[in-house]
């Protein structure tokens, strides 16, 4: 997760926004006393009215879901157990806390390839070409060295050029000074979501379970130092876009934050019905079916100050009109500290929000239908 400083500042470092943006709140307050018709106007330009909430014309009773028994058994291989040594070995000393451009990140893009290469799930840029380069220039300064995206691929058997893809950035702060970041929950918890993900759906794959439609399982790098990773896929996709259906992205998916110290069965939903009414109630459906998580729909309001929308990757699919889905447990103390350690992971609720995200992907690639945006 991107801090918020830092994306404050890449909305503004336009010289002519800003100046435009000034001018246009000088002109509201001068022209506010004189003329209702001139403010109302201004006040679109400048983005500050608030948006109404989304009037939906479906409910979650007009979709019907895939009937296939065994997605249980798929879905019970993504282990709290499995996850938690994922997770240990991501956050140890040895992954230096996986800065962009450092030896650390570099460790980590290893382990993510080897462990789709053990699963014999192909790199879809050549045979074996897990890494999809980055170079140091691209990073505009904030990082050392070039970087890589690390890809893998299942390929659809009925209808391989549509993609549903899912992604996690993998990279974190690094050490500064004495200190490691470990980056358990950011984003150590969707980097072992996505790896079991991954590993779910190759077993269905060796039984002949489809998918129908292709899966590109895309972990990203540079993603704290401003969705870099995520902005150069979306500069050079792999797959077009016009093909591409949906992005599911897992950023932060193993803690509780503050507010959900009583109910700790949730997980925030951002961007779901921004592109495609139809996602958010498959989404929807979907949980129902299967995990009864409490979906908190509170950062998906437009008004919300903060922002999480425009806060990871999944926004460089949205900005190309890829609908997308962020799942997100929150802001917590320990967020972009040295303590954001693995004994602090809730296991059995990061698994259960990874079984959410791959049997929501499941239903993507498995329908007959293609989904439909608004
Ligand atoms: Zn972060």
């Amino acid at each position: 997760m991107l801090n918020k400083k830092i994306v404050f500042l890449a909305h503004h470092k336009n010289k002519k926004i800003m100046k435009k943006i000034v001018f246009l709140l000088l002109t509201l307050v001068i022209f506010s006393c004189s003329s209702k018709k001139s403010v109302s106007q201004n006040v679109k330009d400048t983005t500050v009215v608030k948006k109404a909430p989304k009037v939906y014309t479906m409910k979650v009773e007009d979709i019907k879901l895939l009937d296939n028994k065994s997605i249980y058994y798929y879905k019970s291989t993504i282990t709290a157990a499995d996850l938690k040594k994922h997770l240990t070995k991501l956050t140890s000393t040895e992954f230096e806390g996986r800065k962009t451009g450092e030896n650390g990140q570099k460790i980590a893009a290893n382990y993510i390839a080897d462990y789709y290469k053990s699963l014999e799930i192909e790199a879809p840029i050549g045979e074996d070409q897990y890494f999809q380069y980055i170079p140091k220039e691209f990073f505009n300064g904030k990082s050392n060295n070039s970087s890589e995206n690390v890809l893998a691929f299942i390929y659809g058997i009925e209808k391989p050029e549509e993609v549903v893809v899912i992604s996690a950035h993998y990279d974190h702060l690094g050490l500064k000074e004495d200190n490691l970041f470990h980056g358990a929950d950011d984003n150590g918890s969707g980097t072992s979501a996505l790896l079991e993900i991954a590993e779910a759906f190759r077993m269905a794959y060796n039984d002949d379970e489809g998918p129908k439609r292709s899966i590109l399982f895309l972990n990203l790098t540079g993603e704290e130092e401003g969705l870099f990773g995520s902005k150069y896929y979306a500069e050079h996709p792999v797959f077009p876009f016009e093909k591409t259906i949906v992005d599911l992205n897992i950023d932060m998916v193993g803690r509780v934050d503050d507010a959900h110290k009583d109910d700790e069965n949730y997980v925030y939903l951002i961007g779901a019905d921004k592109i495609s009414e139809e996602l958010h109630f498959i989404s929807e459906a979907v949980n129902k079916k299967y995990t009864q998580l409490n979906l908190d729909y509170k950062y998906n309001d437009d008004n919300d100050i903060n922002r999480f929308y425009y806060r990871s990757d999944h926004y460089n699919f949205a900005k190309n009109n890829v609908p997308v889905i962020f799942y997100f447990n929150g802001t917590h103390a320990d967020y972009h500290k040295p303590t954001d350690t693995e004994d602090k992971i809730n296991y059995d609720l990061l698994a259960k929000r990874a079984q959410l995200v791959f049997l929501t992907a499941w239903e993507l690639a498995n329908r007959d239908e293609v989904l439909k945006k608004d």
